[in-house]
């Protein structure tokens, strides 16, 4: 098995999860009284972020009209913070191989059964054609930890992915880098990276990690986002792998590392991702931990409620009926289209029309929202959502501490609904199918009737002339 080179960990590297301390606030918050509880969604609906301990009085209610009470509020948070838009985007996934083994994943390097490859530039430009004509303008790129996916080759295929057209923003989720690796992506202008992890339980961290390996090291991936911040990367991304370990011990995870990171950089992260565990490749679950679907709906409202300013991400890894649902009380960005085959996207055929189902000897795992981009967007035009495809906050540095500055005063409505709709308008005029054009169209008109302020009326009713009418593009504010 190739090595990777040693470790550079950070000086100021903290272990701010104290297991048994997450465990006596979990039991001590159980079935707290109703009044306490509202207190703590009021204040949510103040836009304030909860303190870990709060969080868990939400987690330990069980009284069926509170627990009511907390999805009403996400909602309304939802609404008034991040209007009705729903930013879209695809992962694409550029290599397989993987030092590591995490018994959950089906690249782990026990698995002989993978298939194991990386797309070089030809072939990412090939994915990335694919993936445009489709419509989409924001990417994640997906590696597996390996000594060929440094960080020089992982800024490469960022480069790749900009280079090959009209892809606007390229996120990353890998493995954590050392600061010197972080400044090789800030460099190539990647947007979020994103690093999930898994189970922030001491003891299942240990048990699903094989000793020796790089991902078994707790305290390396715990600090990874730390030392982005410290590379001057301020856009991150935090989740948990829900199914490993208790569902409501992870949220505190979540939670702590969203107010550790706060305290440290004077920001939180930009996004949280939650996904459940799915069926992959020779992988056997322990069903103990499953996350149910009526937990799974209520840790969405729960961290909503929490970290009010917060991106949310639900992946395609969910079936539909779910994503729809939380859609309304949480979620602010969702993947659409989603092939996880290495070189998939260019073999399905025409994209706008296709469902895919992934290969599990190419893929990391099975997902459940098979709907193509097109479907995903005629489906939230239906459900009163705005799809947006907007990438202006990075490109015009509205990331980190600024990002919150425009955020906390509520600024954020002011700009994402005009690039939502501008940057829908995109996608209807170049990629929709007849009907969705159609009630795309609708859609905004009945927007663009409903922005209060006339000066950003008018510039919106602007930009969307020049938009249908003389072929601009890529109109940001
Ligand atoms: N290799 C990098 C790392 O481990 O950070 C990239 C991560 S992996 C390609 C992306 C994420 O997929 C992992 O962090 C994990 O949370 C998730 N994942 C792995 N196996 C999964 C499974 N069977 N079901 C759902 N998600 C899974
Ligand atoms: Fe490798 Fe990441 Fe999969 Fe673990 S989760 S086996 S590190 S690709």
């Amino acid at each position: 098995m190739p090595k990777l080179p040693a470790l550079v960990p950070s000086a100021t590297a903290e272990d701010f999860i104290d297991d048994a301390g997450i465990e006596s606030t979990l039991a001590r918050a159980r079935n707290a009284d109703a009044t306490w509880v509202r207190e703590l969604i009021a204040k949510s609906l103040e836009k304030q972020p909860l303190a870990p301990a709060e969080t868990a009085v939400l987690l330990g209610c069980e009284d069926k009209g509170l627990q009511e009470e907390m999805f009403a509020a996400a909602r309304k948070l939802k609404e008034t913070v991040y209007g009705n838009r729903i930013v879209l985007f695809a992962p694409l996934y550029i290599g397989n191989r993987c030092v590591n083994d995490c018994s959950y994943c089906g690249f782990r390097s026990s698995n002989d059964e993978a298939i194991r490859r990386e797309l070089e530039h030809e072939a990412v430009v090939k994915q990335v054609t694919a993936l445009e004509k489709m419509g989409h303008k924001r990417l994640i790129v997906v590696f597996g930890e390996h000594p060929d996916y440094d960080a020089q080759f992982m800024a490469d295929s960022v480069r790749s992915v900009y280079a090959a057209g009209d892809i606007r923003r390229v996120n990353v989720n890998a493995a954590p880098l050392d600061i010197a690796g972080y400044k090789l992506l800030k460099d190539a202008k990647i947007g979020t990276f994103q690093i999930f992890h898994e189970t922030y339980h001491h003891q299942t961290y240990a048990s699903v990690h094989k000793p020796g390996t790089r991902k078994g090291d707790y305290m390396w991936r715990l600090d990874g986002p730390s030392r982005a911040f410290e590379a001057g990367i301020d856009d991150l991304g935090i989740g948990a792998l829900f199914g490993l370990y208790d569902w409501k011990f992870e949220v505190m995870g979540l939670v702590s590392h969203a107010a550790y990171l706060t305290r440290r950089h004077g920001v939180g992260p930009h996004t949280i991702s939650f996904p459940r565990l799915k069926a992959a490749q020779g992988v056997n679950f322990d069903s103990k931990w499953f996350v149910s679907d009526p937990d799974f709906l209520r840790l969405v409202a729960i961290l909503r409620l929490s970290v009010p300013y917060t991106g949310m991400i639900c992946t395609a890894r969910e079936p539909a009926h779910i994503r729809d649902t939380v859609l309304s009380f949480g979620i602010s960005q969702v993947d659409a289209g989603t092939n996880l085959d290495l070189g998939g996207y260019s073999e399905q055929g025409d994209a706008t029309v296709v469902e895919q189902k992934p290969k599990l000897d190419k893929a990391q795992f099975e997902i459940g929202d098979t709907r193509s981009l097109d479907a995903m967007v005629g489906n939230l035009v239906e459900k009163g959502y705005i799809p947006s495809f907007c990438t202006s906050c990075y490109r015009t540095g509205r990331t980190g501490e600024v990002f919150m500055e425009y955020a906390i005063p509520g600024f954020i409505q002011k700009l994402c609904t005009p690039n939502a709709i501008t940057t829908f308008q995109e996608y209807l005029c170049d990629r929709a199918s007849p009907a969705v054009r159609a009630s795309g169209e609708r859609m905004i008109a009945e927007e663009l009737a409903k922005i209060p302020d006339a000066n950003v009326k008018a510039m919106v009713g602007e930009r969307l002339a020049l938009i249908r009418d003389q072929g601009k593009r890529d109109l940001y504010v």
